[in-house]
């Protein structure tokens, strides 16, 4: 027998064309949405507004198909981290931030990453290979799964786990239209949020298909600096960066805002001056500004700044008329945080070998 589509990998125009590529109507999507997102019914025998004969062939030639959960821990301040088995047998790690009243998750959209920011752990360990839609989706329905225990779900999706979610584009963009659609998780398009290190052909595209929320990773004010820290900044400087993300916001409602992601380096970035000439930099961009003091790793080389420089970084972007909020740090001692996702990955670009030879930490130790 065929092997059977997994339906969770495709969103609502995707399921449609399943049925009418073999001859049934679109419209039973709808029926199968339905019993799937909201009622939780995967088995095609279950769907009884159905004729039998088609929960019979749906059956034969697809499944609702979800990744396991292989670890989970809790921290005391209520944060989740799951390491989920993805179809491809690698892991991934997904996190949920609960934090009055909203209860944000965190997904990954890669094994490992390509990028290699260099204050990243994801990034230290290599690259494996793109999550499916259903990979992704299934990180919300494991997540909901446990929630509704106490009749909650998730209200936000932020694409800030593992992976480079615009270097998976086509797979993260139904997964993130299935997390949008009222037929599927519902969730408004404010609270789902892609987060790019600045793939910018990719945000272009992005404007062209969806009005999904976008975060850019920026890090650093001048491109000197964040050729260093994003590498990626080679192929694609800040102007350019700058240029697509004014676009995109501009393809959006009025309301809405970009977010700019600056992870704080003690030393690197954090100076009043690197302040002073990000605010320059970000006046003319319709963005709000997310700082975010670095979560340390093993052998990263980095550190996070004191509060106090912290805040003074802070001061000056808001005396200079922009928004900044500071992110604090949730789930730390469980590495959940920002930064701390590794998962298990096999890696196919020999970086985990460098990096840990480097780090002067032996392989298989
Ligand atoms: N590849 C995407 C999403 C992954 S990371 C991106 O670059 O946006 C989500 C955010 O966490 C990014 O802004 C990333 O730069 C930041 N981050 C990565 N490592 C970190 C660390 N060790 N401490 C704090 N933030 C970190």
């Amino acid at each position: 027998m065929a092997e059977r589509v997994n339906l969770f990998d495709h969103d609502r125009p995707g399921l449609e064309a399943f049925f009418s590529d073999a001859g049934h109507k679109p419209f039973r999507a709808r029926q199968v949405m339905k019993w799937a997102y909201h009622r939780g019914m995967r088995d095609p025998h279950g769907m009884t507004d159905l004729s039998k004969g088609l929960r019979g062939w749906l059956d034969d030639t697809a499944v609702f198909s979800l990744p396991e959960v292989s670890a989970r821990r809790q921290s005391p301040d209520g944060t989740v981290k799951w390491v989920v088995r993805v179809a491809t047998g690698d892991c991934v790690e997904s996190v949920l931030i609960p934090d009055r009243g909203r209860n944000t998750l965190c997904v990954s959209s890669q094994v490992g990453c390509m990028l290699d920011c260099s204050f990243c752990a994801t990034g230290k360990q290599g690259f494996n290979g793109n999550l499916s839609t259903a990979d992704i989706i299934g990180q919300v329905w494991l997540a909901n799964e446990e929630l509704r225990e106490r009749g909650e779900s998730v209200s936000n999706v932020v694409f800030m786990g593992m992976g480079e979610p615009l270097l998976n584009f086509d797979a993260v963009v139904r997964a993130s239209n299935l997390m949008m659609d009222d037929l599927a998780f519902g969730i408004s398009k404010r609270r789902v949020t892609i987060s790019t290190a600045g793939v910018v052909p990719a945000i272009h595209a992005l404007a062209e298909c969806s009005d999904v929320s976008l975060a850019v990773s920026l890090h650093a004010p001048n491109d000197e600096l964040r050729n260093v820290l994003v590498p990626l900044n080679r192929k694609y400087p800040i102007a350019e960066l700058l240029a697509a993300c004014n676009r995109y916001v501009q393809g959006l409602g009025e309301r809405r805002v970009l977010t700019m992601e600056y992870t704080l380096l003690k030393g690197v970035n954090d100076s009043v001056g690197h302040a002073r000439e990000l605010a320059g930099l970000l006046r003319p961009v319709r963005c709000k500004i997310n700082l975010i003091p670095f979560n340390p790793f093993p052998a990263s080389g980095y550190r996070r700044p004191g509060g106090e420089s912290v805040r003074a970084f802070q001061k000056t972007l808001i005396d200079a008329g922009l928004a900044a909020m500071l992110r604090t740090t949730r789930g730390d001692d469980i590495d959940a945080a920002c930064g701390q996702l590794t998962g298990r990955v096999v890696d196919r670009t020999r970086r985990q070998a460098r990096y840990l030879a480097r780090a002067g930490v032996a392989q298989g130790a």
